[in-house]
């Protein structure tokens, strides 16, 4: 905005005296400026609704309390529900997963699954991030009749079995198991319709790849791909290219490194005094609930044992534990049964 200071001084001054000084105006007009475009960002940005996402899928969102859509959602949404491939660049707590699990709840809301031929495949890295997805799966879809199967190692194959044959609309899958169950001729991927490669980054990281592009290999040609990766360095650009047809590139900022409402402190302290000081915190800070990072699955054991031996309560969580155990551990923390998690850190890579 442009405006005179004589205008300042002789029209906005005797309105407000208190702002005399011209450099109170040029701050005050800046945050008129910033409110002003905050107020039209606001007015054009897209809601759930006007993204053309069905009713059902809408109230499960009020019902979530997802207001509004995060910057990634806002773009593949409309992306994929034209039918279109995409070449994602997102990290996790960007809101990546309801970018592509909406739009494709949407599409797969007509149509009904065959048995063993799923509609629709999801491939994750871990079996911790597939679960996440499936749960953000059932989340969304609560007010759909869709079906699905999670097929993940350290699961009975019999119950996964079980699925498969009823017909799934959306199969969520680390590489190796799904490749375990087609071997076994309880799979078949001449139906997939829509390809989810997620967390492309980490799959090349642990060596997933020729898994990934075996997989792909057995999916029909014609199909819609969403590759996402945290980020799109050249590498990850021209694996992504083998997987996707003429795709929309999405890439979003990641997110802030922490929230706002998180508080860090660090504390320096001798090795020896490092118990004696989180049962301090832990009982000066009437903690809640706290999940507590160590570097070795050995000193998991050793800080559990210490912490019930003064009264405290926790549940491990690392990748040596079987998949039962490790979701029965989040299972009980979630619930509130067991305030504290002590875990490691590739636990908490995942
Ligand atoms: P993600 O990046 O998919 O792992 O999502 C990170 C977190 O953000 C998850 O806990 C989601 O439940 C949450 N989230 C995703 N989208 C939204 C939204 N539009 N509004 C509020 N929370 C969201």
């Amino acid at each position: 905005i442009l405006i005179k200071t004589e205008i300042i001084e002789k029209l906005l001054v005797p309105l407000y005296p208190q702002n005399h000084l011209i450099s109170n105006w040029r701050f005050v007009l800046k945050q008129w400026v910033i409110e002003d475009k905050q107020r039209k960002r606001k007015i054009i940005m897209h809601t759930f609704a006007d993204m053309g996402l069905n009713e059902q899928i809408l109230k499960a969102l009020t019902e979530i309390g997802f207001e509004e859509p995060t910057p990634i959602q806002e773009k593949s949404i409309p992306i994929v529900l034209m039918g279109r491939d995409i070449l994602g660049s997102a990290q996790t707590g960007t809101g990546k997963t309801a970018s592509f699990t909406l739009p494709m709840i949407d599409i797969l809301a007509s149509g009904r699954a065959k048995a063993r031929l799923p509609r629709s495949l999801i491939l994750a890295p871990t079996r911790e991030l597939a679960a996440q997805v499936a749960d953000s799966f059932e989340k969304f879809s609560s007010y759909h009749k869709l079906s699905m199967a999670l097929l993940i190692g350290g699961v009975s194959f019999t119950e996964q079995n079980a699925a498969l044959s009823k017909g799934v609309d959306v199969l969520i899958a680390t590489p190796g198991r799904l490749l375990d169950h087609f071997e076994r001729g309880k799979v078949l991927l001449n139906d997939v319709k829509i390809l989810v490669i997620d967390e492309a980054d980490r799959m090349l990281d642990m060596g997933f790849i020729p898994d990934v592009e075996r997989i792909a290999g057995l999916l029909p040609r014609m199909r819609q791909t969403l590759f996402f990766s945290a980020t799109l360095s050249d590498d990850i650009q021209k694996l992504g290219a083998k997987f996707v047809m003429n795709p929309k590139v999405i890439e979003v900022a990641p997110p802030a490194a922490t929230a706002d409402t998180v508080a860090q402190h660090l504390i320096w302290t001798d090795v020896k005094k490092k118990r004696e000081i989180l049962r301090d915190i832990l009982r000066h800070e009437a903690v809640k609930n706290a999940v507590i990072f160590c570097n070795r699955k050995r000193d998991i054991a050793e800080l559990i044992k210490s912490l019930t031996r003064h009264g405290f309560s926790a549940v491990a969580l690392h990748g040596d534990m079987t998949q039962s155990a490790r979701l029965e551990a989040l299972q009980r923390f979630k619930d509130g049964e067991v305030p504290l998690m002590i875990a490691s850190d590739v636990a908490a890579r995942g």
